[in-house]
């Protein structure tokens, strides 16, 4: 028996943009589906029932059971073999949603089968029928099929697919050979006619010759595929360089959307018309600067378009606080704003797994955007499960898109979870409540397969649903965040100098008049000329030196160094906190020295 716990469809409700009703189709395609098969395989176990009740059995009432229950186990097992292909052939991903009830029911039927041969026929004797099934050959058969379908039943639950992984898939390819030893069983049992047992062997025969076809066929294609990605990673690595450049300057906002109430998209393109100066992966950030009453303001936007979209970038914002108010309010089509791009470590390109987890939270739903519309631009193979947990209906940003998505792409299953209390949301059908060990169990089949889980939302909400994610087998270290930080909310509270120049005593030096100053690296004993026009990141990358970075604009912090002596300028300093700040410590990509300096890098 072949029992697969995969995700059924769960439905994106779309907001009140038309948007296709085949998620929410396909949900109810297979909860019916599920009803259906319950009741269709009890109705012959209730007639064999009420047949034995009243004595119309026939003669021979208990062979009649036997056989019946029998060939009942049989057509059940052959048919969850038959659900791959047809779902395969037809494009019914509802069907897999019923092969465990079918699966169970053939194993139900057989238990049956054996148990009123050994109640009746063998007057519940162990010895008699241990005797018989030794002497029998048939039953030799019988028994190796009953016996192979314990492991089967007993590894069908949604708890030992996501323990089992991968194992349990090879596990249950043991219902081939339990159907086998089925039919041969019947063959050999029946003597006189066997036109049945040959219909289910010529049935089964035909499986496998699909089976193996198709084999070949998926094993033709991922060879081919291989082929694409090495070319691909040869032709990225080759542009490697060019690709991870940090480019800052100006773009157009070339048109403003509305997505929910409080989050605008903004699409910014090349002002001379071009493609975009810059080139990123799916996942990653960019940062925007405005000046905001007087002063120049930094954050930081995951860009929410495809990397296959090369004519534009766009950001989603949250109207929240300082920045992201000012741009809802003040910003508007034709303004240029200043940009540096691309810039982030939390990124997926399509070539690094054949499958990807997408957990968002409000907003956070940004990154996860960007990676499915580039995996879908692609037509990507691999699978892809977003579980997107948002307030109201009415919040769920991108929900039409979403759901266009899902209809024409099979392989990109999303079900998003209302947090909020049921008031403005009476009408939805789809997962309530957050998210829950339950939901991702049932969203998300073999949790162990390999595969980065990517989150993005409310710190809170990320550490309890990684807990869950490391609770249900998945390695903490395939758990991958990004964290929305506000510079502002990060600062918020500590205090000290706020000095767009930094400085610490002794100097290490004023330079000669018309000369660079000149910057030392104490841990790796070097020093270097640093022009005024260059960053001590720029000069540092230069001759060599080592100092971690990410945005270079001034907001992610990743570039914090000691300044032990000398004076820097910054342009812009959002990451550094007061305690930063009397600790000494430089944002590396905005400082320029204005004396000697020596820092500790
Ligand atoms: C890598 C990255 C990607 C991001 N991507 C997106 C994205 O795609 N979409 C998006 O909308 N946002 C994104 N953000 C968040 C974004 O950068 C801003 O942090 C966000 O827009 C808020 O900035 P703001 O200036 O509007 O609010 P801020 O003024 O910075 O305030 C932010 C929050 O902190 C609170 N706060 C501010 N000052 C204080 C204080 N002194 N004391 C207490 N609380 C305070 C405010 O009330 C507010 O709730 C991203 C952040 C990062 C780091």
């Amino acid at each position: 028996m072949s029992i697969t716990s995969a995700a059924p469809a769960l439905p994106v409700e779309p907001a009140p943009a038309p948007a296709p009703a085949a998620a929410a189709g396909s949900l109810l395609d297979t909860r019916f589906a599920k009803h259906f098969v319950l009741v269709c395989g009890l109705v012959p176990a209730l007639l064999l029932a009420i047949d034995a009740k009243s004595g119309s059995l026939g003669v021979n009432d208990v062979n009649f059971a036997i056989r019946s229950t029998g060939m009942l186990g049989l057509v059940f097992l052959t048919l969850t073999l038959c659900i791959t292909p047809l779902r395969r052939l037809t494009g019914w991903t509802w069907l897999i949603g019923v092969r465990r009830n079918i699966g169970v029911y053939g194993c139900l039927y057989i238990a049956a089968h054996f148990a009123i041969f050994f109640w009746f026929d063998r007057d519940a004797s162990v010895g008699s029928t241990l005797s018989e099934i030794v002497e029998r050959v048939y039953l030799w058969f019988g028994t190796a099929s009953l016996v192979l379908m314990i492991p089967l039943a007993l590894t069908s639950t949604d708890g030992m697919v996501s323990r089992l992984g991968k194992r349990w898939k090879l596990l249950h390819r043991l219902t081939y050979v339990a159907v086998v030893c089925g039919v041969i069983h019947f063959y050999l049992l029946v003597k006189a006619d066997t036109t049945r047992p040959l219909v289910f062997g010529v049935l089964f025969g035909g499986l496998m010759l699909y089976r193996l076809v198709r084999g070949y066929l998926d094993l033709r294609a991922e060879l081919a595929q291989t082929k694409e990605k090495l070319a691909a990673a040869r032709k990225q690595g080759a542009r490697g360089a060019k690709k991870k450049k940090f480019w800052s300057g100006e773009l157009r906002v070339a048109r403003i959307f509305d997505e929910t109430a409080d989050v605008k998209t903004f699409r910014m393109v090349n002002p001379d018309g071009g493609p975009l100066p810059f080139e990123h992966t799916a996942g990653q950030y960019l940062n925007i600067s405005l000046p905001i009453d007087g002063k120049r303001v930094g954050r930081s936007y995951t860009i929410a378009s495809s990397p296959t979209r090369t004519a534009y970038v766009e950001i989603s914002v949250k109207r929240d606080g300082l920045f992201s108010k000012h741009l809802h309010a003040n910003i508007h089509e034709g303004d240029t704003v200043k940009v540096g791009a691309p810039a982030g470590k939390f990124f997926f390109a399509g070539h690094e797994a054949e499958r990807v987890i997408l957990v968002a939270g409000g907003v956070g739903i940004t990154p996860m955007m960007a990676v499915i519309r580039s995996l879908t631009d692609r037509c990507w193979r691999g699978e892809m499960y977003l579980l997107f947990a948002v307030r109201t209906r009415a919040d769920v940003i991108f929900a039409a898109e979403l759901a266009a998505l899902q209809a024409r792409f099979a392989n990109l299953h999303v079900a998003i979870t209302l947090t909020g209390d049921a008031s403005g949301s009476a009408d939805w059908t789809g997962a309530r409540g957050r998210i829950s060990k339950e939901l991702i169990q049932k969203f998300i089949p073999d949790l162990g397969a390999p595969g980065p889980v990517m989150m993005c939302g409310p710190e809170k909400m990320m550490q309890a649903t990684r807990a869950l994610f490391v609770e249900l087998g998945v390695p903490d270290a395939r758990v991958l965040e990004e964290a929305f930080v506000s510079p502002a909310a990060a600062a918020a509270g500590s205090s000290g100098p706020d000095p767009l120049v930094m400085m610490v005593e002794p100097g290490a030096g004023e330079a000669a008049a018309g000369e660079p100053a000149t910057v030392t690296f104490r841990k790796a004993s070097k020093s270097a000329e640093a022009p005024s026009d260059q960053t001590l990141l720029e000069v540092a990358e230069d001759c060599g030196v080592e100092i971690p970075f990410e945005c270079r604009s001034g907001i992610c912090g990743q570039c914090k160094t000691k300044l032990v002596s000398g004076r820097v300028t910054m342009d812009v300093q959002d990451a550094l906190t007061g305690a930063d700040r009397a600790k000494g410590l430089v944002l590396a990509c905005q400082a320029r020295a204005a004396t000697n300096v020596v820092i500790d890098a």
